[in-house]
């Protein structure tokens, strides 16, 4: 793409004459030859602000746009760092991604969601809350996701973090059957619209504009549009915005820069951070071609960056609260506020109907603590220590008089060995049953449901957390069976209900059951009690079903016996039950 400058660039300075950055720097085609005479390098492309007006002015078509995105790109691939600069945006990216921010409140049959943004929900949670109930009222059973598109990693040139987190995303929505996805933010929506091949992207200007959508009195006055860089070949939403202002009574007079020509008002490429100067360089222009006009726009962002320095609206707050957007008295959030809304927003959506409201389950890159080698250091420990098992036949001494016998060499140790073998079975694909029935004939009936419960529980914890944070990409790609997938659909929907039906009734195996929640969304702590609770009711029919055999033997019929044997009895039972009570009808 370099050479592409370098060759077809004429030096005409077309669009040299419309940006601070390559007015400094020069035409891309002097960029390109200083680039491949070593005067140049790729750090300079983090203060080109990737607004595409080059690319939409230049005559011969080139896209030098795109080939500064590509030179941010090339940073991180071969340097896997970024610049101190960009921290602060990076911390507010990671935010927006964190459990703890984000939430997915998918109703029953939802296949349309709102997906408001970060900035959006933070400065303006109130007009988040009255769209969301807007759209309630038009697309009944429309759900509402809270999370960040990670469109800053994005423009920064962090392509693995951005597609990790983007398609987890997506993932995750396609397959709780959304279709489409309704977005407020601009950037949001170009995410969407560009990298989704499996959701459909709107924007709510469409919707609202179909629906037409307007204040309750007519506005008057005349006011300017800045159309959002990233929306700089979206025509229709253009449209869009235009016929909402003017079906409300509203005068539109277009700046010299609108449509597929706009400017940036500063924040793109986050190159506020690195060049304020060149940054501050549109925002002049903006005031410039705006005089005494209002101007109205469509990007949270947007607006409180040339709100700075001219009246500036948001198109829904002139919807949502005319009379007092046109008397400049809404004013929206700004941080830190910003974040006790969003968290305030979450907490109220989870509050209004618990059932239908998700947790984040997929984490962004970046969260989780371990490093690559630490990871493939635990996969290689746990395929040896597979690969060893079957390979030396160790398998078949785990039965259970075998280890009766060396549980007991360990003298008064005997418990602690016990729960660290069962704890580990289940990470090796060991058989769980005998450690079980084997704890109850070395301590007896009591303390060896204590024992075995709790070594059964850690194993069960210990395979879902390796599950979820270190080969979760090699056990999805593994478990790739309708019924795994299933189970896993049912899972997000049901929650605990489905772990304790799947615990209590042996229809799938423990071992590869741990391993497949441990994909889900549930939360660990739900998992964990839920595990404990209902297996235990197995663990304790099996111990003291194995504890009375000896009697039995003897011919004595004890009440441990029955005890146990009707609880076996009673959990073979409930598949019958199931068989009614399809997981689909909880
Ligand atoms: S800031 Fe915009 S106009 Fe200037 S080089 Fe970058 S993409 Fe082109
Ligand atoms: S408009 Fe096109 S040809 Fe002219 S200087 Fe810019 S990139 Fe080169």
């Amino acid at each position: 793409m370099m050479k592409t400058l370098a060759m077809k660039c004429t030096g005409c300075d077309v669009c040299v004459k419309e940006c601070a950055f390559l007015q400094y720097y020069g035409n891309p085609g002097k960029i390109a030859a200083d680039f491949y005479a070593g005067r140049a390098n790729e750090l300079i492309s983090f203060e080109c602000s990737l607004c595409g007006l080059c690319s939409s002015l230049c005559p011969k078509h080139i896209d030098p746009c795109k080939v500064f995105f590509q030179m941010r790109n090339a940073v991180w691939t071969q340097t896997g760092k970024i610049m101190p600069e960009h921290k602060a945006i990076l911390a507010y990216e990671k935010k927006g991604l964190s459990k703890r921010y984000s939430l997915y409140k998918l109703p029953d049959a939802c296949t349309t969601v709102f997906f408001p943004g970060c900035t959006f929900t933070g400065t303006r949670t109130k007009r988040t809350e009255q769209i969301y109930s807007w759209l309630k009222n038009k697309i009944p059973g429309i759900g509402i996701v809270l999370d960040c598109c990670a469109k800053p990693s994005h423009d920064l040139g962090r392509d693995d973090f951005f597609n990790k987190n983007f398609l987890a995303l997506e993932h995750f929505l396609y397959d709780n059957k959304v279709k489409t996805v309704i977005t407020a933010c601009p950037n949001c929506y170009t995410v969407f619209s560009t990298y989704s091949k499996k959701l459909k992207t709107k924007s709510i200007y469409e919707i609202l504009a179909k629906q037409q959508r307007t204040a309750t009195n007519k506005l008057i006055g005349c006011v300017t549009v800045h159309d959002p860089c990233v929306t700089r070949f979206e025509t229709d939403m253009h449209n869009y915005v235009r016929k909402l202002l003017t079906d409300n009574g509203l005068e539109i007079k277009e700046m010299k820069h609108c449509r597929e020509k706009t400017v940036c008002c500063g924040e793109g490429g986050s190159v506020l951070f690195v060049a304020p100067d060149f940054a501050s360089n549109w925002g002049n222009t903006r005031k410039k071609e705006a005089a005494d006009k209002r101007i109205i726009t469509y990007c949270a962002g947007c607006c409180s960056l040339l709100g700075k320095t001219v009246q500036t609206d948001h198109v829904l707050d002139l919807l949502f609260e005319p009379e007092k957007t046109m008397q400049g008295s809404v004013k929206p959030s700004s941080a830190p506020f910003t974040y006790f809304h969003r968290l305030n927003l979450k907490r109220k959506l989870k509050k209004q109907a618990k059932h239908d409201v998700m947790e984040k389950v997929y984490f962004p890159v970046e969260h989780q603590r371990m490093t690559k080698i630490f990871k493939v250091l635990i996969m290689v420990i746990l395929a040896a220590g597979v690969a060893g098992i079957k390979m030396t036949g160790a398998e078949e001494i785990f039965n259970q008089e075998a280890i009766q016998t060396y549980i007991n060499g360990f003298g008064s140790l005997a418990p602690l060995v016990y729960m660290i073998i069962v704890a580990f079975s289940p990470v090796f694909f060991l058989p769980g049953a005998p450690f079980i029935i084997a704890g109850g004939l070395i301590f007896g009936p009591f303390q060896g449901v204590v024992y075995g419960i709790t070594g059964a529980t850690s194993g069960a914890c210990l395979a879902f957390l390796v599950s979820r944070y270190v080969a979760s990409e090699w056990i999805e790609s593994k478990l790739t069976n309708p019924s795994w997938l299933k189970l896993k659909r049912q899972t997000e929907k049901h929650g605990w209900k489905i772990v304790a039906i799947t615990r209590l009734v042996p229809l799938v195996p423990f071992n590869l059951l741990s391993y497949a929640l441990g994909l889900t969304r549930i939360k660990f702590t739900t998992y964990f009690i839920t595990s404990f609770i209902c297996m235990l009711p197995g663990c304790i029919g099996y111990i003291l079903l194995s504890g009375s055999v000896l009697e039995v033997l003897q011919g004595k019929l004890s009440i441990k016996f029955f005890a146990g044997l009707g609880i076996i009895i009673l959990l073979s039972l409930i598949p019958v039950f199931f068989k009614k009570i399809k997981p689909e009808d909880l």
